[in-house]
């Protein structure tokens, strides 16, 4: 049998996408790239805006169309499936199942069923703060992998839906996830990025020692592990909220090799003002002060961030305010958008909201800021010497390869190239760059 599976919004979403295609595979499933010809789809969804979520409403019509034309299975995932669970069976009749953030292990049993050609019927009601983490997030033949470590949301920001559809924060086992990185080195990663909705409320005891592991430790923990295989070589981490991004974090990083210098902080907003009406829970002055302490104590750090403009009541001072914050960071990346309230949310009640097009012109002029500072900073880096980690061939040109540096920078090997490079880590000279990507020459290719 066949399926096909199309997914939307953060990286937890694609790790948990990609942990369905291995359970599928392993019960002798092919994947299908044309969704019109497989015997089962799935969407996975995203709840945080609400564009995302239209989407999703268009290709649930578009599929519920095609189910006119021939028979398939129609499964929806993720936060939409979380949140508006009840209202399927009666709003999207073409759904055969929405399978909610807390039913994630009913998945087996939900296959069995479809390859029975039989009907699903849950067998018991789960309590709602439980949250299953499947055996892997690996996809065959990747050279990264995601690996979530917690799930869920306590900080509840005043514009967002995740605390809602995602629940609290739960901390997934340290044996399981030490279990997760043996396997993956079996399959040959070369990379990991420990996943959550905020990293550093990561906490697990261990029930034989008693002994309580938060991020820091396990970050380290992590990079003992790696180390005596030498296989994985590279850790990255997201997200952090600023408020949680301890001292002890930041030394971690700084003395463990393996951990990428790479840092995404999402400050949201410049404004201490606007800060406080999103519950942020710090001021524009404490994140400058973390920032500064990052950037002392780890060289040639990479720092990216979220951006979230047009809020309830934001004013032209608070959009200055947010232009001159980005100047001083010097950000190397960030996704900025703009708001839409969220039914649910606490901001969704605020008043003075801001018009759309204000909106828009508000994001437009950040935006223009951020990437002239991005673009500035990827410039500087011409010339220099890097480490890529070779993971595919390029997408335009079967000959070259494509990598990413150890700060996150996409690189292209021009070229005829020997494909068994593919998962290797050279050392490159970056030579340009073509909009966000660099062009570099392989100087060595390092020893495994
Ligand atoms: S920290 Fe705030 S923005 Fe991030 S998931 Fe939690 S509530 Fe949402």
């Amino acid at each position: 049998m066949t399926f096909s599976i199309e997914t939307y919004g953060c990286q937890m979403n694609y790790a948990e996408s990609a942990s369905v295609v291995e359970l599928l595979r392993s019960r002798g499933w092919t994947q299908n790239e044309d969704a019109k010809a497989a015997d089962l789809v799935i969407i996975n969804t995203c709840s945080v805006r609400i564009t995302a979520e239209t989407r999703v409403f268009g290709r649930i019509a578009h599929y519920t169309g095609l189910k006119k034309k021939r028979k398939f299975v129609l499964i929806v995932m993720g936060c939409m499936a979380q949140r508006l669970h009840d209202e399927f069976p009666t709003r999207f009749p073409g759904v055969d199942y929405a399978v909610g953030m807390f039913e994630r292990d009913i998945f087996s049993d939900l296959f069995v069923a479809i390859e029975a050609g039989a009907t699903y019927v849950p067998t018991e009601e789960k309590p709602v703060n439980e949250y299953y983490f499947s055996p892997t997030s690996h996809q065959a033949g990747a050279f990264q992998s995601f690996i979530p470590i917690m799930n869920g949301c306590n900080n509840f920001c005043s514009y967002c839906i995740v605390p809602y559809v995602r629940g609290r924060e739960v901390s997934r086992n340290l044996d399981e996830i030490i279990k997760e990185i043996a396997f993956l080195e079996d399959r040959g990663v070369r990379e990991i990025t420990l996943l959550g909705q905020n990293v550093n409320s990561y906490c697990y005891t261990d029930s034989d020692t008693g002994k309580v592991y938060d991020f820091p430790a396990l970050l380290e923990l992590v990079a003992r592990t790696i180390e005596k295989r030498g296989i994985i070589r590279w850790i990255r981490f997201m997200s952090s909220h600023p408020k949680d991004f301890s001292d002890s974090l930041i030394d971690i990083i700084a003395r463990e090799p393996a951990v990428c210098s790479l840092v995404h902080l999402p400050v949201q907003h410049g404004s201490t003002r606007i800060l406080e009406a999103m519950n942020r829970k710090y001021t524009r002055e404490d994140y400058l002060s973390l920032v500064g302490r990052i950037r002392e104590r780890i060289p040639g750090v990479n720092i990216s961030t979220d951006i979230l403009m047009g809020f309830p009541g934001e004013t032209e001072e608070d959009v200055e305010e947010t232009l001159s914050l980005i100047r001083t960071v010097g950000y190397d990346a960030a996704f900025m958008y703009h708001y839409n309230p969220r039914e649910g949310t606490a901001a969704y009640t605020l008043e003075n909201r801001i018009p759309e097009p204000v909106k828009k012109e508000r994001l437009a002029r950040v935006i223009k800021l951020q990437h002239g500072i991005a673009q500035e900073r990827m410039k500087s880096r011409v010339g220099s010497e890097v480490v890529v980690l070779i993971e595919s061939v390029s997408r335009n040109n079967p000959d070259e390869l494509f990598g990413h540096t150890e700060l996150g920078d996409m690189v292209v090997f021009s070229g005829k190239h020997d494909h068994r490079l593919l998962g290797q880590f050279v050392q490159a000279h970056i030579t340009g760059l073509r909009g966000r990507t660099f062009r570099a020459k392989i100087v060595i290719i390092e020893p495994d």
